[in-house]
């Protein structure tokens, strides 16, 4: 993120960068670990670690140039995302999607696809083009978003992750066994 420090600021005020310099960035759990596969556990405790949760999982994810990053991608088994289709450009469009639930979807989009803890292989995934989400952010506070396609992507990617669903089961058979091959030989020569 680019550096906005100016000297206009009030010397006294803490500067936002003290608090994104804070920040835990963590490492992102690759294909392989089961984590990635097992179903997580309803978000109950809104208190001011799942708020920190979700801003290191913000800047961990903007480290990683992804678009959305949910818990078991850190290797937490915990119902919350977080997405931000600008990647950072745009503060309002950080999403926490703690519990969240498509309660409606419309039309169908294919495009390709990609995983943070699957890097390097893409494919084509139908989604929903539009979908409705009820969720709640860090403070617990209940909300209704809809999203049209990227960000209608980005919420059932993250929902899927939060049931242990990856894109790559999304995919055809030969081309999931295909990725599972090549990810099985990079772990044999130690890249994975
Ligand atoms: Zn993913």
């Amino acid at each position: 993120m680019p550096d906005k420090s100016t000297s206009s600021e009030p010397t006294q005020a803490a500067a936002p960068e003290t608090v994104s310099a804070a920040r835990k960035i963590y490492s992102i759990v690759k294909y392989g670990d089961p984590i990635l596969e097992k179903p997580t556990t309803l978000v109950t405790k809104f208190d001011a670690e799942l708020e920190q949760l979700t801003e290191d999982m913000f800047a961990s994810m903007y480290a990683a140039s992804g678009v959305g990053l949910a818990a078991p991608q850190i290797g937490l088994p915990l119902r919350v995302a977080v997405v931000d289709v600008t990647g950072g450009k745009n503060p309002e469009a950080k999403i926490v999607l703690a519990n969240p639930e498509v309660i409606h979807a419309e039309g169908e989009k294919r495009e390709e696809e990609g995983c943070l803890s699957i890097p390097g292989f893409r494919g084509y995934v139908l989604r929903p083009q539009f979908v409705t989400i009820r969720a709640q952010n860090a403070k617990g506070e209940s909300f209704e978003i809809r999203g049209e396609d990227l960000l209608a992507r980005a919420f059932c990617h993250e929902i899927d992750h939060l049931n242990g669903v990856l894109f790559i089961q999304h995919l055809s058979m030969l081309k999931r066994d295909l990725i599972k091959r090549k990810i099985k030989k990079l772990r044999k020569q130690g890249e994975w």
